[in-house]
């Protein structure tokens, strides 16, 4: 590993004071092999690990950095905050700025609620949607992943597709006992489950824009579909749009597929790379909510300050630059840039896009509409493709069921350095596993 000599020390260092070394699992290159980069800072579309080595970033940490990494108002806005103090536990003007802001874009939202992780946010949403009806089963979908509580631990997304766990240990079945497991882009698959225990259902919960198993484009009816059969069965709608709120429009998928949910759930983006996660919807659902209602959900550092002034920031820059017509402009010309490569591939690979999002796919065979696995030489192919592509300076997310993302710093120049970057690399990595 010649020049990878500081990460590979704290590598081992780290294996031997957290588990894994990493804290979330996907970070630790298991799939792909070799040593995790440590990363010492990052600048607009760059990452710059331990060992002085830049790298073009495709990955913008998971999705959230939309604005590319320290954006300066961002840093200046965190700065600002963080010279008034780091947390009061009192309320603050920017949680009630963010809190505007978002409901002012989203559609059917009239009331959100701050907490410091998607995970968190999706566990109250469920909270919320099993109170307001006094129901407690949960469907959701097959390759779709909503953080990591208990009851949505089940056929959820790359971490465990990679890890070739349909489930994790540690999950009580009695919780899982509360879930129903669809494939996605079934209609057949969902009217059945409603015919047979709709009365018992308190919410479906999807990805709109499925994006943690490979980024697996539904069809509008079939997210109809759950808009129409949830309402007539008296259950709620969960849009988790953690991914792909103000990532894919400013009303995230509910503007894109005109579909209005009962609760919604975001993080990444709206926290500007601070852990900031929100649920929300209408002001009768959210009043369930105490210090209201009966439900109980709390956070010591909800609604932190620091997060806050990141979140609104981001949010108003995002507005004043019309990022989303950017965002898609420059997905097009990824589309035009990578096409002739693509076409040349050496072995079987697609691309599959929705605005600044996008797939690397290497699965062999159908439309990527529902999870499916790797065959073995696949993986190994895109393990050689991921490093030959960070030789080259260009850092793809660790594992062939992640999606890529664009910020707004990235530039047309840079998807041609992506470009040439990866007809070398399918080049290598058909030589390598042939
Ligand atoms: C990332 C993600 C989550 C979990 O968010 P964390 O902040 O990692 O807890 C939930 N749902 C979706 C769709 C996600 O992509």
């Amino acid at each position: 590993m010649s020049g990878a000599e500081r990460s590979e020390e704290l590598y081992q260092r780290a294996c031997r004071v957290i588990p894994g070394g990493v804290n979330s699992p996907v970070r630790a290159f298991r799939t792909v092999g070799g040593t995790p980069r440590f990363i010492e800072k990052a600048a607009g579309q760059y990452l710059f690990d331990v060992d002085g080595r830049k790298y073009l970033d495709f990955m913008c940490s998971w999705g959230a950095l939309i604005l590319g990494h320290a954006h300066p108002e961002v840093v200046a806005a965190i700065s600002r905050a963080a010279a008034n103090g780091t947390s009061y536990g009192a309320p603050t003007p920017d949680e009630v700025r963010l809190a505007e802001a978002i409901t002012r874009s989203y559609p059917g939202l009239e009331q959100v609620r701050f907490v410091s992780s998607g995970t968190e946010a999706v566990m109250s949403a469920i909270r919320v949607a099993r109170a307001a009806t006094r129901r407690d089963l949960i469907v959701k979908f097959s390759g779709c992943y909503h953080g990591h509580a208990d009851h949505l631990l089940v056929a959820a997304g790359s971490g465990l597709a990679t890890f070739q766990r349909p489930s994790s240990a540690g999950v009580p079945q009695a919780f899982v006992d509360c879930t129903r497991i669809l494939p996605l882009d079934d209609e057949a698959a969902v009217r059945e489950l409603f015919a047979r225990e709709g009365a018992r259902i308190a919410a479906v919960i999807i990805e709109p824009v499925p994006a943690n198993h490979g980024l697996l484009l539904q069809r509008l009816e079939f997210l109809g579909l759950l808009r129409d059969i949830t309402r007539e069965h008296g259950a709620l709608l969960i849009l988790d749009e953690v991914i792909s709120g103000f990532r894919i429009a400013q009303g995230g998928a509910a503007e894109t597929c005109g579909i209005v949910p009962d609760l919604a759930t975001f993080g990444k983006v709206i926290g500007g790379g601070m852990p900031v996660g929100a649920f929300g919807g209408a002001r009768a659902l959210m009043s369930h909510l105490a210090p209201d209602g009966d439900t109980y959900q709390a956070g010591t550092l909800s609604g932190n300050p620091v997060a806050m002034a990141a979140g609104v920031t981001t949010l108003e820059l995002l507005v004043r630059d019309s990022a989303w017509a950017k965002l898609e402009a420059l997905g097009q010309a990824l589309e035009r840039e990578l096409a002739p490569v693509i076409e040349s591939s050496p072995f079987p690979l697609r691309l599959v896009r929705i605005g600044s999002m996008f797939w690397p796919c290497l699965i062999e065979s159908g439309p990527p509409r529902v999870a499916a696995t790797l065959s073995e030489k696949a993986t190994k192919r895109f393990a050689a493709l991921f490093h030959a592509m960070l030789e080259r300076g260009v850092y793809l997310p660790p594992s062939p069921y992640e999606v890529c993302f664009l910020s707004l710093a990235h530039t047309e120049e840079d998807l041609r350095t992506l470009a040439k970057a990866l007809r070398e690399s399918l080049a290598v990595a058909a030589r390598e596993v042939p």
